[in-house]
């Protein structure tokens, strides 16, 4: 579904992403774990070309992302969600209207856009908070609406870059098991950018660890935190133990 090549992306002096391979299979839920500034965010906001990468290849399915032109972009970014660690909603729309903006903006009529945004916002467990603006939401639910805002449009693959990293401790847990029930069912391929080590042991097919823009290490979560191989896997093994 998604194979990353040999990608490059340099800021200045720094090679913040240094020749990464990388794949997520159909239905597979891939946690990309590493220390701050190994390239995590900056892999993974190639893969709808947030950032333009210098060199390397993205194939989705058969598609090399990065010799899209802007209205094949356009396209290709409807088949990709995207989470971010801010949820970035509009202030002074509900819940309900948030869900909808984009799928509107993308020329489906109203009702049909209000069923499909509802439908998301029930798979979320928002059933109760349509018509909620976010200042009268808690955090947790807030990001549960970012959430739904990429369900909408019924991705093939979800991206995730440290979904909960902003929730108080108490509302990760209810952005965690919206997350675990996608994953479980192979609803959606997801790659996954958390410091969530409970999510990465017991939900994640395969784990990804990154040193200084490369992958160091990859495999099961039992295999990764039970007998690594690379430094940084043992650095979480001690943390699990
Ligand atoms: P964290 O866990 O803290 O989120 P990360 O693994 O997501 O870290 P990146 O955000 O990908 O790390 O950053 C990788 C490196 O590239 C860092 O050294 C960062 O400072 C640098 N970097 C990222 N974006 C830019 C930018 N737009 N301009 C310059 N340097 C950048
Ligand atoms: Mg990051």
């Amino acid at each position: 579904m998604l194979r990353i090549e040999n990608l490059h992306k340099q800021f200045g002096d720094l090679a913040a992403v240094d020749g990464l391979n990388l794949q997520v299979g159909r239905g597979e839920t891939v946690v990309m774990m590493g220390p701050s500034g190994c390239g995590k965010s900056t892999t993974i906001r190639t893969v709808n070309r947030l950032v333009e990468p210098d060199r390397g290849r993205i194939m989705f399915g058969d598609i090399d992302i990065t010799k899209l032109n802007a209205d094949e972009l356009m396209a290709v970014r409807k088949k990709i969600g995207f989470v971010f660690q801010q949820f970035n909603l509009i202030h002074r729309l509900t819940a309900l209207e948030n869900v909808m903006l984009g799928l509107v903006m993308d020329g489906m009529p109203r009702e049909i856009a209000r069923a499909k945004a509802g439908a998301a916002l029930i798979k979320v467990g928002l059933d109760k908070h349509f018509q909620h603006k976010p200042g009268e939401m808690s955090g947790g639910q807030q990001q549960r609406v970012g959430i739904a805002r990429a369900l909408a449009f019924e991705p093939e693959l979800m991206l995730w870059d440290e979904p909960t990293a902003s929730l108080d401790p108490i509302l990760v847990r209810e952005v965690l098991v919206v997350m675990e029930e996608l994953a479980k069912y192979r609803a959606s391929t997801m790659l996954v950018v958390t410091h969530e080590l409970s999510f990465a042991l017991h939900v994640a097919d395969r784990i990804v660890l990154m040193n200084k823009g490369r992958v160091v290490e990859e495999g099961v979560p039992t295999q990764v935190f039970v007998k690594p191989q690379s430094s940084i896997g043992e650095q979480y093994k001690e943390l699990i133990e």
